[in-house]
């Protein structure tokens, strides 16, 4: 990770257990723990009966995500611009949001799958 100019992009964590906020340019990022997650795969790879060729469907990435500091529990980040926003974000506050819902609830069916990330 380069440590000169940091773009004008602040990124926020936030917890949602114990709604722990940070918002940082970037140079925080040392002092929080990353929750490393390896991507959901998007299925059971299957045969093509037209091309008899195999297709893997394309694995979902996951969020970054951060320890909490004051609780130790995941907490998201996401980026936010330092200035103003000029024009119109690109998609919609409420889809965001739909879409976050929806990754948070695979996700919470996965750690009780696979139990929670062991730090250290
Ligand atoms: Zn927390």
């Amino acid at each position: 990770m380069s440590n000169n100019k940091y773009s004008k992009k602040l990124y926020q964590f936030y917890c949602e257990i114990c709604n722990f906020k940070k918002i940082t340019d970037g140079r925080g990022e040392q002092d929080l723990v990353e929750i490393k997650k390896s991507p959901i795969p998007g299925g059971v790879p299957r045969l093509d009966s037209e091309t008899g060729k195999t297709i893997v469907p394309k694995s979902i990435k996951r969020p970054r995500m951060f320890r909490c500091p004051k609780c130790g529990r995941g907490m998201s980040v996401r980026k936010i611009s330092s200035t103003a926003p000029a024009r119109m974000e690109e998609e919609p506050e409420s889809i965001i949001d739909q879409q976050e819902q929806v990754l948070k609830r695979i996700i919470d069916r996965l750690d009780d799958v696979y139990g929670e990330d062991n730090p250290s």
